[in-house]
């Protein structure tokens, strides 16, 4: 089977995993949205009512199994695709993953994922840190006022400005932690989807894959 393996970064709301998802589905590759493993174990560690801060509290990650398949994210074998976008889940992530012990395991998960076959993974760290052998990265940003806005028109009845001040501190959170930073490889390609519909995004890198698989 051919190898190809793409990585999407950027930061929250700018549209990776609708993105990713779609491109997949067009072109017959797995996705696998990083941020979805994440917020699973974010979920299962506040079910277990830890100090979320201690890395200490995270044995448990030993005995969990965490599986992003077929747009859907598995926590030990349960669909759990609708509880990780809760806001409680959504608030608590960025601190969850700042820790060592986490991203050490997720990122030898998504490493192994990715192995084999035509792979199209989104996340902060995965150009540089997860799949610095990409065969195509991408960077995707949008202005604060344009993210906010997308989430806005997914969340009906939210308020903006909230809206605008979580991502923002989210944004911030995950830029300037220790371990594994929001940051753009070197070799990434910058695409700003301010003034693009999701469609011209998706076409742009479409072309840009086909171009490189040939
Ligand atoms: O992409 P999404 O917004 O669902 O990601 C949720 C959170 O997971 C991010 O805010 C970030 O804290 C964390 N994350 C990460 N590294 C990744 C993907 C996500 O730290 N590769």
């Amino acid at each position: 089977m051919k190898n190809f393996k793409v990585a999407i970064d950027g930061p929250a709301g700018s549209g990776k995993s609708t993105i990713s998802k779609k491109i997949a589905a067009q072109l017959n590759f797995s996705h696998i949205d990083t941020g979805a493993m994440y917020r699973a174990v974010t979920l299962h560690a506040m079910n277990l009512g830890i100090d979320l801060s201690d890395e200490k509290n995270y044995d448990f990650l030993d005995e969990i199994e965490v599986l992003y398949l077929n747009n859907k994210i598995l926590l030990n074998g349960i669909d759990v695709s609708k509880e990780i976008r809760d806001p409680e889940v959504t608030s608590k992530v960025s601190l969850v993953s700042s820790l060592k012990i986490v991203r050490d395991k997720m990122v030898d998960l998504q490493k192994k994922a990715a192995s084999q076959g035509l792979v199209i993974m989104d996340g902060r760290d995965i150009g540089y840190n997860v799949l610095p052998d990409a065969d195509l990265k991408i960077f995707l940003t949008a202005s604060i006022e344009c993210r906010a806005l997308r989430r806005h028109k997914e969340l009906p009845g939210s308020n903006l400005q909230e809206l605008k001040e979580d991502l923002l501190k989210r944004d911030y959170a995950d830029s300037n932690r220790k371990e594994s930073p929001l940051k753009k490889a070197d070799d990434a390609l910058l695409l700003d989807t301010t003034n693009m519909t999701i469609d011209e995004v998706i076409s742009y890198i479409i072309c840009l894959i086909l171009e490189r698989m040939n």
